[in-house]
């Protein structure tokens, strides 16, 4: 951090890219026009997008697109999350403590306070659903991001609902197609809160009021991603980025809605979750795909889901649009940070001071693989390492895999994991299945055409690899250790 950059305090999208400004490494620009039908992915992908997203492309820059064709007044930026040093760096702490930071933020909530619109820069222009040339798609440039996608999508969209019994409030990230003019489909994974707040009102006949701040403090957008039951039904996850920030999120009544929404946002959709309606995903393009999902390959379009009937969109002067690649590093921080920290506040509890670090790298989509360091201590610490990986697995129920590591492993590097599984683990005795738990939708290979245990698609094998050394046997397992030196002697700017 330079000292230009000690004075910005982060609280919205804008003050964020400030932070990063002075970072060609970090943040870029262009004037290049770019089509948002699939040419602005196209290009993050090679630039900044890494993650699952096919090879090749590599951990780079956010990237911000100044010209938007068929856009005035609009700018789109990609990836501001598609680095975990950028994530660290954007919430004031390192890498390796973004885990235990987020632990301790969802530990000690600071709710949302409601701001009115006066200091609320989301609403400085307005534009009601009403007016007769109201169209969601000439206002907001949202990308397609493959040709073959069901359409445009908000990716980074904060919905943000009141549970219609109990008042209480839950922010989510959902894949939101636009379908029309003032139409927006809406995705839920099986489970999500917002869901239950929408067959609530369903059931009562009513519609559900629903805000979409797009373009936020990206506090707000790791703390968003947190899941039961580290954050149950009922737990405001707005309040996760409160603590983060050590100053309650701003929110704002809506103009023609009656929900809150973030008063620091770029861009906001107003609207309502319309009960009993259904709509086919991919009606307008049939092509049977939705857009590239996070592990990496096309999410199906759904035949019937729920509908957004908007009521208006408020945004800032000059607004800046922000979307990610469903299968980049974006998510994979997004999703995995907070895993991470989930799976630590478990073991924490069971089983205090054995687990020395967990990390959900990239490979794993940041919900599927976690990799957890652990310290064998005394002999009596030998087989806790199998019931950390079973309350990781408690702590997170979409995770797959676990993999386990001594203290002597760098849990960020994944040659150096897989080099302790390959010398110290042996699959038939290091290996331990979980078969037919139901898992996550989205992994491909989760489903009865693959394997026989799993019953319905979503049913995976969740796997422990043990690659731990047995404590009766670290003798043998000492890595050659190299004399400490002094580089800076032979190399005076060594890193
Ligand atoms: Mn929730």
């Amino acid at each position: 951090m330079t000292e230009q950059n000690k004075s910005i305090e982060v609280n919205d999208i804008r003050s964020a890219l400030a932070l990063l400004s002075d970072d060609p490494k970090e943040l870029i620009s262009t004037d290049e026009p770019v089509d948002p039908m699939a040419e602005l992915s196209g290009v993050y992908r090679y630039v900044g997008a890494h993650g699952t997203v096919m090879r090749p492309t590599r951990i780079g820059p956010a990237m911000v697109f100044n010209q938007i064709k068929g856009y005035q007044d609009m700018r789109v930026l990609i990836g501001l999350l598609s680095s975990r040093q950028r994530v660290a760096k954007l919430l004031g702490t390192t890498s390796e403590k973004l885990p235990f930071l987020l632990k301790d933020s969802v530990s000690n909530p600071i709710a949302p306070i409601v701001v009115d619109s006066a200091n609320a820069p989301c609403q400085e222009v307005v534009h009601k659903a009403s007016d007769p040339d109201f169209d969601i798609l000439k206002i907001l440039p949202a990308p397609t991001n493959t040709e073959e996608d069901a359409g445009p999508y908000f990716t980074l969209g904060m919905c943000y609902a009141a549970d219609p019994e109990t008042g209480e409030h839950d922010v989510t990230i959902h894949r939101l197609c636009i379908q029309g003019k003032d139409e927006i489909s809406m995705y839920f994974v099986p489970g999500r809160h917002l869901d239950t707040f929408r067959q609530k009102a369903e059931a009562a006949g009513k519609a559900l009021p629903i805000s979409i701040s797009i373009g936020v403090d990206p506090a707000i957008e790791i703390g968003a991603c947190f899941e039961p039951p580290t954050t149950p039904l009922g737990f405001d996850e707005l309040s996760v980025a409160g603590s983060l920030r050590g100053k309650p999120v701003e929110l704002v009544q809506c103009k023609h809605v009656d929900v809150q929404a973030i008063a620091r946002a770029e861009i906001v959709i107003e609207g309502e979750l319309v009960p009993d309606v259904r709509v086919q995903e991919d009606q307008h393009t049939h092509t049977g795909k939705a857009m590239p999902e996070f592990p990496g390959y096309t999410g199906e379009a759904k035949a019937a889901i729920p509908l957004i009937k908007v009521k208006a969109i408020t945004h800032r002067r000059h607004p800046i649009m922000q979307t990610c690649i469903g299968p980049s590093d974006e998510h994979t921080n997004m999703a995995g940070i907070p895993t991470e920290a989930s799976i630590l506040q478990m073991v924490e509890r069971a089983l205090p001071g054995f687990v020395q670090n967990v990390h959900c790298p990239s490979p794993g989509t940041g919900k599927y693989l976690a990799v957890l360091q652990v310290k064998k201590r005394t002999e009596a610490d030998e087989g806790r390492q199998r019931q950390a990986a079973l309350l990781a697995f408690s702590a997170f129920s979409e995770l797959k895999h676990v993999m386990l590591v001594d203290e002597d492993v760098d849990i960020y590097d994944m040659n150096d994991v897989m080099w302790a599984m390959t010398t110290r683990y042996q699959g038939d005795v290091s290996t331990v299945f979980i078969p037919g738990v139901r898992c996550h939708p989205l992994d491909p290979s989760s489903d009865p055409a693959f394997t026989p245990s799993s019953r319905h698609h979503g049913i995976a094998c969740k796997a422990i690899f043990d690659c731990t050394v047995p404590y009766a046997l670290k003798a043998n397992f000492q890595r050659s250790k190299f004399k400490e030196v002094d580089v800076k002697r032979f190399i005076p700017d060594f890193k």
